[in-house]
């Protein structure tokens, strides 16, 4: 699957929720979400711009846990990338296989995250623990897609919604390491 994603700063979370009620978009679910990232023995994936992670999701009634790879962006203007994510059980015996292949626990990023549908786009308001109010719009393409008008129409959206600067390629845990420099 190709994620199509453009991430912006946000001034307040009431605000947008306040302009997405305005177009109808629904909100989905409110999910908190605790991210450990591994890095490879083999590469650095601040350099390969590449993601292994372990995710841990719990909203009132459900707790699941995945693992995700995201592959490097594949354009200059917003997040495009491969991502490959998938249920598991276990994620002590998860982070054991990483650990034993020589991958390295990173960092945890934790966020409380509200999702809204609005047409074929997903919309996260993100507050990540430690940062700033960020929203992210996402459409999901069958991989080989053409991206291009996704990504422009993702664009658009934001514009709907009153945003037309603030946009963000740096990941929430690069942002939240350079807090800590
Ligand atoms: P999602 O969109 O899947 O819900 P998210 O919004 O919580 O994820 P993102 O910031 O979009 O988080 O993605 C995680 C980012 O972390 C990726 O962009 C990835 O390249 C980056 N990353 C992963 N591992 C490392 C690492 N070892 N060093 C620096 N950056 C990393
Ligand atoms: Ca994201």
């Amino acid at each position: 699957m190709i994620e199509v994603e453009v991430k912006a700063k946000i001034k307040s979370f009431d605000e947008m929720r306040k302009m997405l009620d305005e177009i109808n978009a629904v909100k989905v679910k409110t999910e908190h979400q605790e991210d450990r990232y591994f890095n490879s023995p083999v590469c650095d994936f601040a350099q390969t711009d590449e993601a292994l992670r372990i995710r841990e999701t719990k909203t009132d009634e459900k707790h699941n846990l995945f693992i995700t790879y995201k592959g490097p962006k594949i354009d200059a203007k917003s997040k495009t990338r491969e991502e490959v994510e998938m249920e598991i059980e276990d994620a002590d015996k998860a982070s054991k296989i990483f650990e034993n292949l020589g991958f390295k626990e990173v960092r945890t990023v934790v966020k409380d995250r509200e999702y809204y549908k609005y047409e074929n786009y997903e919309i996260s308001l993100d507050n990540v623990h430690g940062l700033d109010p960020y929203m992210e719009i996402e459409i999901s393409l069958e991989d080989n897609s053409d991206y291009s008008k996704a990504q422009e129409s993702i664009f658009k959206l934001f514009e709907k919604l009153g945003i037309t600067d603030g946009f963000e390629r740096t990941s929430y845990l690069e942002l939240l390491e350079e807090l800590d420099n």
